[in-house]
């Protein structure tokens, strides 16, 4: 298997604030997409990225929160929110910057596999905030749009 380091696209790239469409066809195309898109997150050393955030405008996400733990996602959907979390955050599209942001405590996310098949995740703390920015990347947000910052802009 070749897998290829994907460029992550910076703030005030247009393809960051459109969203995606969804995945109506899970074929080679997008198990590739899904190889690149983890091996770029590790060597950006990021616990997730979403398809938009290397310009590819549909509905995927990978997130590596706990290392060796894949979660691949497609066309997923927060399905529950409970509680809430004020904590930092940061965005490899937005590298050397950081905010406060408030997030659900708990959440679960419904989506389907590489296979196609259909699964549940539930994610608490960094789990949840991580499902939480990277599935409003496909909606076009960016967590900056509502986070208190704690770094100056560039
Ligand atoms: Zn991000």
């Amino acid at each position: 298997m070749t897998m290829a380091k994907l460029k992550i696209l910076r703030d005030g790239d247009t393809a960051l604030r459109l969203k995606s469409r969804p995945v109506t066809e899970i074929n080679s195309r997008i198990h590739t997409l899904l190889d690149d898109m983890t091996e770029t997150m590790r060597a950006a050393d990021g616990c997730g990225l979403a398809a938009p955030q290397v310009g590819v405008l549909r509905r995927v996400v990978v997130i590596e929160c706990e290392p060796g733990r894949v979660l691949e996602l497609i066309n997923p959907v927060i399905v529950e929110r409970r509680g809430a979390q004020h904590e930092l955050e940061g965005c490899l599209s937005v590298p050397g910057r950081q905010g406060y942001t408030d997030r659900p405590a708990y959440v679960r996310v419904e989506a389907e596999n590489r296979g196609g098949e259909r699964v549940t995740y539930e994610g608490e703390g960094l789990l949840a905030r991580c499902f939480c920015h990277e599935l409003d990347h496909l909606d076009g947000i960016l967590y900056i749009d509502h986070a208190e910052m704690v770094t100056e802009d560039d």
